[in-house]
């Protein structure tokens, strides 16, 4: 208006002679100063508005993570798009008719819709939306230029069970509350709160909202004519900017013009119209019956739910319903009985028939027990020949075996094999192990001298019929409660995968597989039968051997073995000992039991070029493996988990077990015959994670895998993380749980927290105890104190004593907020001999510290298995000598290590 008063009085040679204003923008920060008062007064109205938002956005999630195409970069390059759509006038009716009912404005319905959209597409329940607010609200103000808007942060808590209606009160709420503490300015509220600070995103919401109700003016020059130029470079301030703008048409209806803004660092324009298209679906939903719960408002379309329910599941196939574990490896021994079956790791070499025929005798003494279909057989041996006897006789008698590590401690053992009440417990002489759990033990080696016949066991023989729903095989995991639980798996179940892998990586009579993986662990399953189900030759490692890189490239060299399994890190570790070039006989590398970094799988595929790498996934309650993924070259970053195996099914479910769209993280539900038949002796635990398919409408069941996963566009699975408080651990798979248990029930522990932290040194598994009252805890014998109940693997690396949780502003423990682990070095005693300085020197080197003494330890420093292999390597090449892993177990401090090493130095195995 001062440009038209100006421009008109110009042209006719008169000066502009505009009015007065009744106040400047000076006179507006005074008022605002005042009006505002001191923060320091704590009754002053910005120290009131400040409090307010304090509440209201405490605790609030540092960004809102929306399915996006591209990673956010580090840096926001602020550069944008628009996508502009319509709300048809019937929807802005039907919005201004749902306000009327409820007292709410159009903005509020919005916003509530949008909040629901956000939700379910970021899986959260926790949505800022960012609005602004003209802050014209005085007349005097109206012909003033100057900046007066103000930005709001409206907080929702979705609760997908809720109906909109009663969000949308909520809502209600939330908004006026914000709007009625709009004087704070945003700049000063963001620095009160000081959230995380990020160039990535912008700080308290990424989302905004607003609604532009303001007449456009029109802009007159007398005969000078205008018109607006576009401006083609869009600057996204957020990740995305839904602008309306209610809209009359020629009828005097009106509608919205909708505008989003969106930040293509993020988004592509298809994704954005996406994103518009469900909005619009949600808002309508709600609007045509907001009695519905905000979690069932409609989200997909007809076609991508029949992509994500029926299109990635499309896995029937034909597999022999009538075979077993057993018939299958007695089938193979029938084709090739001359064939080498099992090579041992000392160099003991049985054909099927001879491998066959002492599994057979021990089957008939085991029969001989009362062993057979449906009866459980304990297994605690470590890895040997007669071990792979020993389970294949338990199932030859038609029982299922249960494998039990003889090293763990002595209670654990009794807990599984009391909850496992199996009918026999097989070890050998020379494991040393002679009462498990308070049941007397039965040597495999006097049990093979006993004389029982070798002939192919009939049918007739056995207790009774073998059927295949009959379980073959029961592996214990950790458990959130406190105590292990067992998996029990029926020979359907892992016959499909057997006969899935076979069908896609075809082994033949030239294969060697390497048996590495602890039988404890279901991943050795594969390792065990399917090799010899198809006339291909077993090699069994020394019990310790799968935690040794040299030791496995020797075998994987000596023996041509062609076909291996890996944990990731585990195959880091073997990568890393650079040793990965003298095993160009492999063709397969399996890699499960963790996330894959791209990196990893990429190195071994440029070391060994000839090798397919597999990245499979699947929990011990599914028959080991249900998805797969051949790494290709694009796999730089993550490595797909990709698609599910024969007659398996995968979902996305949300928390409503409603499939989530594409790119949306969910989590992952199991269904088809590879699942599980249950926890063995805990029904509510199998009632609790086996629910009924509502997919399937018969009454089949789907595990709830507590993993978070989105759908690629190709149909892949992308596998996030985990849902709850399960890790895995250099591949180990625990319950922090169990953990937490184990610590609390110890006199000197009031309360206890466990994780893990990503730390120079790998994973480092780290408790916090706050002590009893009045109690001194002695960090040392606490450890000591859980290494009685828990396996090695789960005592915690470092114990910290602190006087209180930490929690956060609902009370809350606040994991976030848990000091950094502090590794406790001896009282410093110098090493003396020159083994001793060279080993305190590689400790020193491996982990980053600063001195190392001869009394201190690797693990307390620290250390762990990963990094011994590394520790074996460098001290190997110091002394001119083959150092294996197992000595750093064995003895861990420096003056300990370097006493045992004193025997073996100059061995000469390796040159200096
Ligand atoms: P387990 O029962 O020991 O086989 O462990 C199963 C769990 O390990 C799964 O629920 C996942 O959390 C994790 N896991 C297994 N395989 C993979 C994989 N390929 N990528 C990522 N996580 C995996
Ligand atoms: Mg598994």
């Amino acid at each position: 208006r001062d440009v038209m008063v100006a421009y008109a009085a110009r042209s006719r040679g008169e000066a502009p002679a505009w009015a007065p204003l009744p106040v400047q923008y000076a006179d507006y920060t005074l008022w605002q100063r005042e009006v505002l008062g001191d923060e320091t007064d704590p009754q002053s109205l910005i120290s009131r508005q400040l409090d307010y938002w304090r509440d209201q956005l405490a605790d609030l999630p540092d960004s809102l993570e929306l399915p996006t195409d591209r990673p956010r970069p580090p840096v926001a390059s602020y550069r944008g798009a628009d996508h502009l759509f319509e709300i048809g006038a019937d929807l802005q009716s039907g919005i201004d008719a749902l306000g009327r009912r409820t007292g709410t404005s159009g903005f509020m319905v919005v916003h509530a819709a949008l909040a629901v959209t956000l939700a379910r597409l970021a899986a959260t329940d926790d949505v800022a939306v960012g609005t602004v607010i003209a802050g014209r609200g005085e007349a005097e103000l109206d012909e003033l230029v100057g900046m007066f808007v103000n930005t709001l942060v409206l907080r929702a808590r979705i609760d997908s069970g809720e109906s909109f209606a009663d969000l949308l009160a909520r809502v209600r709420e939330t908004d006026l509350g914000a709007f009625g503490h709009a004087d704070v300015p945003f700049e000063r509220l963001v620095e009160v709160l000081n959230p995380v600070r990020s160039q990535a995103h912008s700080p308290l919401f990424q989302v905004s909202l607003v609604f532009q109700n303001l007449a456009t003016p029109e802009f007159e020059l007398g005969d000078l004519s205008l018109s607006g130029v576009e401006i083609d470079t869009v600057a996204a301030k957020f990740d995305l900017q839904l602008t309306l703008v209610d809209t009359v048409d020629p009828d005097g209806g009106s509608h919205y013009a909708a505008d989003i803004v969106y930040a293509t660092d993020l988004f592509d324009g298809e994704s954005v119209s996406r994103f518009a298209e469900r909005f619009v679906r949600v808002l309508a939903g709600a609007v045509a019956d907001p009695s519905v719960a905000v979690g069932d408002l409609p989200l997909l379309e007809a076609v991508e739910r029949s992509f994500v329910v029926e299109a990635v599941n499309a896995t029937a196939h034909p597999v022999d319903t009538a075979a077993s574990l057993v018939s299958l490896f007695e089938a193979q021994v029938a084709r090739t009985p001359d064939a080498v079956a099992v090579v041992g790791a000392g160099g003991e070499v049985l054909t099927y028939a001879q491998f066959a025929s002492r599994v057979r005798r021990v089957a008939r003494y085991l029969m001989s027990q009362g062993v057979g279909p449906e009866s459980l057989v304990a297994l605690a041996m470590r890895r040997s020949v007669e071990m792979l006897v020993g389970i294949y006789a338990v199932l030859e008698a038609g029982g299922a075996y249960v494998p039990v590590d003889p090293d763990l401690p002595a209670e654990r053992i009794a807990h599984v094999v009391d909850t496992a009440d199996p009918v026999v417990v097989l070890s050998a002489s020379r494991d040393g192990v002679t009462v498990v759990g308070g049941r007397s033990v039965l040597c495999i080696d006097e049990v093979e001298v006993s004389g029982f016949s070798d002939a192919p066991v009939a049918e007739s023989e056995r207790v009774a019929v073998l059927r295949p729903q009959h379980p073959a095989y029961v592996i214990f995991t950790s458990g959130s409660t406190g105590r292990p639980k067992g998996v029990a798996v029926s020979h359907t179940a892992i016959v499909n995968r057997l006969v899935w892998m076979q069908g896609r990586y075809g082994l033949d009579g030239s294969d060697v597989v390497l048996q590495k993986t602890p039988v404890t662990f279901d991943v050795s399953v594969w390792e065990l039968f399917w090799p010899l189900q198809v006339g291909a030759r077993l090699v069994i490692a020394v019990p310790d051997g799968h935690r040794d890189p040299r030791y496995l490239a020797e075998v994987i060299g000596r023996e041509s073995v062609t076909t291996v399994h890996f944990v990731p890190s585990m195959l880091a570790a073997f990568l890393g000992a650079g040793v990965a070039s003298g095993c160009g006989s492999l063709r397969r590398v399996f890699a499960s039991g963790e996330a894959l970094p791209g990196a990893v799988a990429q190195r071994l595929r440029g070391e060994l070029p000839r090798v397919g790498v597999h990245n499979l996934y699947g929990p011990t309650e599914a028959a080991v493996d249900v998805t797969f993924h051949e790494v290709v070259d694009a796999d730089v970053v993550a490595v797909p988990i990709g698609a599910p195996v024969w007659n398996s099914r995968v979902y996305v479910l949300d928390g409503r077990l409603r499939p989530v769209p594409v790119g949306v993280a969910g989590e992952l539900y199991l269904a088809g015959v590879q699942l599980a038949r249950g926890y063995v002796g805990r029904s509510d635990l199998t009632a609790e994670r086996f629910v009924a398919d509502p997919f399937a409408g018969d009454g089949s069941r789907l595990y709830r895998t507590g993993d978070l996963v989105r759908w690629t566009a190709g149909g892949e699975l992308d596998y996030l993380g985990r849902t709850d408080f399960q890790v895995k651990v250099r591949g180990l798979r625990i319950e922090l749980g169990e953990i937490e248990a184990a610590l609390s029930v110890q006199p000197q522990v009031a309360q206890a927290v466990v994780l893990v932290r990503e730390t120079e040194l790998g994973q480092q598994l780290v408790g916090y105890v706050v002590p009893a009252a009045g109690v001194q805890v002695d960090v040392r014998q606490l450890s000591a104190a859980v290494g009685e109940v828990l396996p090695g693997y789960m005592v915690p690396d470092a114990v910290m004593v602190l006087a209180a949780l930490p929690t956060n502003a609902s009370g809350k423990l606040d994991r976030r907020a848990l000091p950094e682990p502090v590794f406790e070095a001896a009282v410093f005693r110098a090493p003396v001999t020159p083994v001793e300085q060279i080993v305190a020197s590689v400790f020193t080197e491996v982990l980053g510290v600063e001195r190392v003494g001869a009394d201190d330890d690797f693990f307390a420093l620290g250390g762990n298995s990963l990094i011994a292999t590394q520790v074996v390597a460098r001290i190997g090449a110091a002394l001119e000598a083959s150092v294996p892993v197992r000595t750093v177990f064995e003895a861990s401090t420096v003056a300990g290590l370097a006493a045992r090493l004193e025997s073996h130095a100059g061995s000469g195995a390796r040159a200096a």
